[in-house]
């Protein structure tokens, strides 16, 4: 566990079993049990889905809305605060129905409610959601959206209009006239106080969310005039995702209340402060101020706000707001992983070398033989150099014809010998020398993943996630390989080669040799926030399976509920393409071929199955 910081970055949720399984664990009434996620992949593969499969666990996702509320609860509590925390889930975050219905289910008695930045979000929300929940819209609002936030409220839900943009306010005038419905309103503020992170440009100045200070003045006039202001009831602000700092967190909780307060004292019946999301996910485990960890536990998150709103407000003598976060990959993270099944691995290793060159050798090749006998006594950076010169000099030769195939492969062959000679040494040396500093990763295998970068991890491509990635079994067994993954798009940024390693990140993930005959699975996990609908179809590699589970206090788990990953057909109609059409097309040019007597109508028939049963297939390695 400690080789891959499992008990670091899990939450609680993950540990190792004494067979070497990873375990997924829940708690009932106090009791912890732990089911081992390879008697899951199991249950999963003899139900028929092949890997790759993206695992829910819902007990961790009620696990996650309880935490927070409690948290926000007993953090309330201890101050003697007088408003409640009232938490909302970001759809954007994960919009998939199973996980929006179950934390509608499991956050009921929390008043557990939806954050909705588009009109697709608000109809799933307004259709999932109970009344006494919060409702917040953000985005950019049009008529269309308006009228059905407007008849939420007249439903009797507490739907807010977050006024991103000063243009938004006559509209919600004109319709809530037009309608006779009363809005609720918030005012969406751009927080002066810049965040670390990765995912920052929602705050400061130049953040495209939110009004500035005179645009918020003309939204009060407007109300005012209007005799309007009594709707102004939320303030909103919205520091970035995954801020790694609380000290940043708490400065700009404390800008966000001087805006409550003055608020207040224009005459708006205030009575919610939105704090946006933030609330990062240690996915390092470092509990560290680092872009992938967090400086702070969720309790101190929690009761830092409240101290922060307490201690702002009260010598103001301005009521209490109830609190809302939008915490949404706080919530969702660590209910989903990623299951695959190493298809191969590239080993970059010399085959057997013969003690001396081959009579007639190359005189490069010669050389780098000499470079490689006298490695016990030379100087290791001087010897990879010579050997580098050597090997790039026999390249050269080769591409100008001068050389033939097997004199390159006998001098890269020598060459790889003396790199991994060279890199097995470096431990032992003081200092690695700069120009050797890359050369164990340059070595290392290449794991073949059954899964693709694009559809599953888009975040690690596009902006450098890293999230922990670890064999689902074999702890047991000293992992003795450093590799690399890469996925199964023809695309060299489709690989997984930045790792958590404690407080930073590697290059490499120790894994463990293949076996002959047996599968090794690996897992991502903490990937439920963001993952699922930024994915997409690069070399048409679908959605996969989705099997959501949930652990039994018997120590076993249910499958509650299986998706279907995509069929070839499914992505060759996303991009257009009518199936039917296609096999139509290909069964004229089988018949053409058995006219001209190229295949008989038997093979035909075969063919045409094939075809078929490659439309109906999943769009991943099947074995
Ligand atoms: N609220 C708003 C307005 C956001 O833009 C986001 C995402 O960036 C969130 C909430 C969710 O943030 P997080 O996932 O950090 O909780």
């Amino acid at each position: 566990a400690a080789l891959y910081g499992i008990r670091d970055w899990g939450g609680g949720f993950f540990d190792l079993a004494e067979n070497g399984d990873v375990t997924v664990k829940a708690r009932f009434n106090g009791k912890e049990v732990a089911v081992s996620l390879m008697e899951i992949v199991a249950g999963i593969e003899e139900r028929g889905h092949g890997m790759p499969v993206l695992l829910r666990v819902e007990n961790l996702l009620d696990a996650r809305i309880a935490l927070l509320n409690e948290t926000f609860r007993a953090a309330i509590a201890k101050a003697g605060y007088r408003g409640e925390y009232r938490g909302v889930f970001p759809v954007k975050v994960n919009q998939q129905a199973h996980v929006i219905e179950e934390i509608i289910r499991f956050g009921a008695p929390y008043g557990h409610g939806l954050e909705a930045g588009s009109k697709a979000e608000l109809v799933l929300a307004l259709a999932a959601l109970h009344e006494d929940a919060l409702l917040i819209c953000n985005g950019y609002k049009d008529q269309e959206f308006i009228d059905l936030g407007l008849w939420a409220r007249k439903l009797g839900y507490r739907c807010f209009f977050v006024i991103e943009s000063p243009s938004e306010l006559p509209i919600i005038l004109e319709r809530s006239r037009a309608l006779g419905i009363r809005p609720l309103i918030g005012a969406r503020v751009k927080v002066s106080a810049k965040v670390g992170g990765l995912w920052t440009e929602t705050s400061g100045d130049r953040s495209s969310f939110g009004l500035s200070t005179t645009q918020l003045i003309a939204v009060v006039d407007t109300l005012k005039s209007e005799g309007m202001l009594d709707t102004l009831q939320l303030l909103h602000c919205h520091l970035g995702s995954q801020i790694p700092d609380i000290q940043d967190i708490r400065i700009g909780v404390q800008e966000a209340c001087r805006y409550y307060a003055d608020l207040v004292r224009e005459g708006a019946p205030m009575a919610y402060l939105d704090l946006g999301g933030g609330l990062a996910v240690d996915y390092m485990g470092a509990r560290a101020n680092h872009v992938h960890s967090q400086n702070y536990s969720l309790d101190e998150y929690c009761s830092d706000i409240v101290e922060v709103v307490m201690t702002t407000l009260d010598p103001q003598e301005i009521a209490h707001p109830h609190i809302v976060t939008e915490s949404g990959r706080a919530t969702v993270a660590y209910a989903s992983m990623l299951l695959f099944n190493v298809l191969d691995v590239m080993h970059f290793e010399a085959a057997p070398l013969p003690e001396a060159p081959p009579e007639g050798a190359h005189e490069l090749v010669k050389n780098l033989f000499a470079v490689m006998g006298n490695l016990a006594a030379a100087d290791l950076q001087e010897s990879y150099n010579d050997a580098l010169y050597y090997r790039d000099e026999i390249r050269d030769l080769f591409k100008r014809g001068q050389v033939n195939l097997r004199e390159r492969s006998l001098a890269e062959n020598v060459f790889l010998s003396i790199a991994q000679h060279i890199a097995a040494r470096l431990d032992a040396l003081a200092k690695i020398p700069t120009g050797l500093s890359d050369l164990r990763e340059s070595l290392a295998d290449i794991y073949y993943g059954n899964f693709s970068v694009f559809q599953s991890l888009p975040d690690t491509w596009a902006i450098g996630q890293v999230f922990p990635v670890v064999p689902l079994h074999r702890h047991d067994e000293r992992p003795t390989r450093e590799g690399i993954i890469s996925d199964l798009t023809c695309d060299c940024d489709g690989k997984l080669d930045a790792f958590i390693a404690g407080s930073g990140e590697r290059k490499t993930l120790p894994l463990h040799p293949l076996r002959p005959e047996e599968e090794y699975y690996l897992g991502v996990f903490l990937m439920g926030a963001y993952q699922e609908t930024l994915g997409d179809l690069h070399n048409l590699f679908g959605d996969t399976h989705v099997i959501s589970v949930r652990i039994n206090e018997n120590g076993g788990f249910d499958v509650i509920k299986e998706i279907s990953g995509d069929t070839i057909a499914d992505v060759l109609s996303y991009v257009e393409y009518n199936p039917q059409t296609l096999f139509d097309g290909f069964r004229d040019t089988a018949e053409a071929a058995v006219r001209k007597g190229k295949i008989t109508v038997g093979e035909r028939q075969r063919i045409l199955e094939d075809f078929s049963a490659s439309l109906r297939g999943y769009t991943y390695y099947e074995r």
